[in-house]
């Protein structure tokens, strides 16, 4: 929820950096790693400045209750929730409106993303836990969801990649921190989009920005999303190369054990 701060605090100095000491169009550190969880068919683990995020894909697989399937494509059954030690002032375990809200938003844009037409009358469960939060939560986990998906093998058009622009102190910015989002005049813009298309498949918008601002809002995003895009992109080819070396060296392991024999 943006806009409750304070008027007094520079977020942008003259010398254009912010409270962090990034520049406006600067990202916090981001680490994506993926095939994290065992038991789950695909996951991933997202650090985003101080956000922890976690995802895990189930699927595709029944529907239960039989009667929610749909006989045409697969339902995206999204689950963001917030550890109660995430925030400050801990949270109440049971999913409040916010969760629930962003639950859909996420499930929404990643139902753009794969190709869920393929496996009719089934699910696919995605469960996003946020373990530490500092503003920009549910882009960090659309971005761990989507590559947890491709870690699945489930058959996407594109990944999904986005990040929150904004407003504080009179500038437009990428990537807001709570201190940010905190700022009197601030304005919260998470969005995200399938890179190959640019098709926008998440837009939100929690205050108010000139034409102009939004313009340079909404360039910001799509440089940031593309960014985003190429981590989580790297992360597979990691996670999947060394999965190939692992299945030679099994290989020639197996080869030279049946020469011994
Ligand atoms: N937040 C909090 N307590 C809550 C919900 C949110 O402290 O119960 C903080 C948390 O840091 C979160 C931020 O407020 O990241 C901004 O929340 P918002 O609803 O704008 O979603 P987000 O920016 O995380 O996607």
């Amino acid at each position: 929820m943006a806009g409750k701060g304070n008027e007094n605090v520079t977020y942008v100095d003259k010398s254009g950096k912010r409270l962090d000491g990034r520049k406006v169009d600067e990202l916090r550190p981001i680490k994506v790693d993926v095939g994290v969880l065992d038991r789950a068919d695909g996951s991933a683990y997202v650090e985003w400045g101080h956000n922890k995020a976690i995802a895990a894909v189930y699927g595709p697989r029944e529907v239960l209750p039989k009667h929610m399937a749909n006989p045409y494509k697969a339902i995206m059954r999204v689950y963001y929730r917030m550890a109660p030690f995430s925030v400050p002032e801990h949270k109440r375990p049971a999913p409040g409106r916010r969760e629930i809200e962003i639950s859909k938003v996420l499930s929404e844009a990643l139902d753009a993303a794969v190709l869920t037409e393929r496996f009719p009358q089934s699910q696919i469960e995605v469960h996003i836990d946020i373990l530490d939060a500092d503003a920009g939560t549910r882009i960090t986990a659309l971005t761990a969801a989507s590559a947890a998906l491709a870690d699945a093998g489930i058959p996407m058009r594109d990944l999904v990649a986005g990040v929150s622009v904004g407003k504080a102190g009179g500038r437009v910015i990428a990537d807001l921190t709570k201190a940010e989002e905190d700022a009197s005049d601030a304005v919260d813009i998470p969005m995200a989009i399938l890179p190959s298309t640019k098709e926008v498949v998440l837009l939100q918008m929690d205050g108010i920005l000139t034409k102009e601002e939004w313009k340079d809002a909404h360039e910001l995003a799509h440089k940031a999303a593309e960014k985003v895009y190429n981590l989580q992109k790297e992360a597979l080819r990691k996670r999947y190369e060394s999965a190939e070396a692992v299945e030679e060296t099994e290989e020639i392991a197996e080869t030279k054990e049946e020469v011994v024999e």
